[in-house]
């Protein structure tokens, strides 16, 4: 299976955390095929009060299925120091989201797909489209036209990842 993976961190060395995850996804599994720049964003969500974040995305390709690949990047998470517990868009060293995989389409407890915030977040589509600038979501949906209702979000690209 192909699929994307969004990267983001707000605390510590936050470069070195991205960098942690690339190299981290493909010991579990998922080899990481391309990777975006690295963007600098605001925070969004309900704390406000914290350090902006940088966010990237890579491309993978794994014969891991959505579960497992899920549980592989929390377990991921927690090694590079995130601990499991925080307010939902809390300060975090890193996330690591699914963003897409393949053309599945889902919507359980633990995994949604496309994941939820794709098409809101100049942070994903950009680094999205940066991998693959004809992307779209299993309905057809284009990312590109997705950029003009995100245009006041702040993302600038400020590293290689
Ligand atoms: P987060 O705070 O962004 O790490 O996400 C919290 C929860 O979202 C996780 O524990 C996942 O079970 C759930 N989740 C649902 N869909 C996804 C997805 N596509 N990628 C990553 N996490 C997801």
């Amino acid at each position: 299976m192909t699929g994307y993976i969004g990267l983001g961190s707000n605390v510590g060395d936050r470069l070195a955390h991205l960098r942690a995850g690339r190299e981290g996804l493909g010991r579990a599994g998922a080899e990481v095929t391309a990777c975006s720049g690295v963007y600098e964003t605001a925070p969004v969500g309900e704390v406000s009060r914290q350090r902006d974040f940088l966010n990237a995305c890579v491309a993978v390709e794994t014969d891991l299925g959505a579960e497992e690949l899920l549980d592989r990047c929390k377990a991921l998470e927690r090694e590079i120091g995130r601990r499991p517990v925080g307010p939902r868009h809390g300060p975090r060293p890193i996330d690591l989201d699914l963003l897409l995989l393949d053309d599945l389409e889902c919507q359980g407890e633990r995994l949604t797909l496309p994941h939820r915030d794709i098409l809101t977040r100049r942070f994903v589509l950009l680094p999205l489209l940066e991998l693959d600038p004809q992307l779209a979501l299993p309905d057809g949906t284009r990312l590109v036209d997705a950029l003009e209702s995100v245009v006041d979000q702040r993302a600038e690209r400020v590293a290689d990842l």
